[in-house]
């Protein structure tokens, strides 16, 4: 009954036509009404200036992207679990505990990196419209339509959460963290800093599984990701790799001022 429902919702925001597949207005729309349930449900960070640097170092990351013309938005969630995730449309969130576990710039940037590689390739797009008909698509139907209300639209955006940010396959998240390393080398940042953040939680989740649960989730993370890596950086001219920024000053005040919060809210699993 529900799927029914949520097909013809579905069909009807999306004209009936998805062969057409999902436009980039449609997408748009998606990540913002998304966007808007989320910070409604997760801890957001609001001080203005953790939120300034987050987004212009985000945004000097995307701008370099082919989806520059995007209107990206950058949210962190207080919380000390390490991970993060994007959503259509160019609205990335990443966890406060990212920052807290980073030693530079360059490792807490290619997280960033890693995430808009998703949006830039579209992954949960894809997704969306393989799941058009299928019962998971009353979950878009939520977010589209605002058919559903509160319980269900609670729920939905629960499944919405497995679906879009937990079901990525490994070959998309090998694609994302080579869109990020190149994205990393445009925007004049050292890539170096990717397999470094994996090696940290390589090496955190032996000491300490727990805080790390929903990124392995999210991120299969096997030795091979951090080998492709290296192996993609290694490519790159090593004069190129001297003149790109590993850390700065600004980077520094930003986690100085994250550490300084109050400790998060208690931990709430409000997405995957
Ligand atoms: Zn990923």
């Amino acid at each position: 009954m529900r799927r029914l429902v949520a097909g013809a919702a579905m069909a009807a925001v999306l004209g009936g036509s998805a062969a057409c597949g999902i436009s980039q207005q449609q997408e748009v729309q998606i990540g913002a009404d998304q966007s808007q349930q989320i910070n409604q449900q997760l801890p957001i960070v609001t001080d203005n200036a953790i939120n300034r640097y987050l987004n212009i170092l985000g945004d000097s990351i995307a701008h370099v992207t082919s989806r520059g013309d995007l209107n990206w938005h950058f949210y962190m969630v207080n919380t000390n679990e390490f991970n993060a995730f994007a959503l259509p449309g160019g609205y990335v969130y990443i966890n406060r505990g990212v920052a807290e576990r980073s030693d530079a710039m360059d490792q807490f940037a290619s997280v960033l990196a890693h995430e808009i590689g998703h949006v830039v390739l579209r992954h949960s797009v894809k997704q969306m419209e393989q799941m058009q008909g299928a019962n998971l698509g009353v979950t878009v139907a939520c977010v589209l339509t605002s058919v559903c209300n509160s319980g269900i639209a609670q729920a939905g955006i629960n499944v919405a959460g497995a679906a879009v940010f937990a079901k990525f396959s490994r070959d998309d998240e090998a694609q994302a963290d080579a869109a990020g390393v190149d994205e990393l080398v445009r925007a004049g940042i050292n890539p170096n800093g990717m397999p470094q953040m994996f090696e940290k939680l390589l090496a955190e989740r032996q000491q300490a599984p727990s805080a790390l649960e929903t990124w392995f989730t999210d991120h299969p993370l096997e030795e091979s990701r951090i080998q492709d890596t290296r192996d993609r950086i290694s490519k790159i001219n090593p004069a190129i790799i001297r003149t790109l920024t590993s850390n700065t000053q600004a980077f520094n005040d930003f986690r100085a001022r994250v550490r300084s919060l109050p400790p998060p809210p208690a931990a709430r699993r409000g997405t995957h």
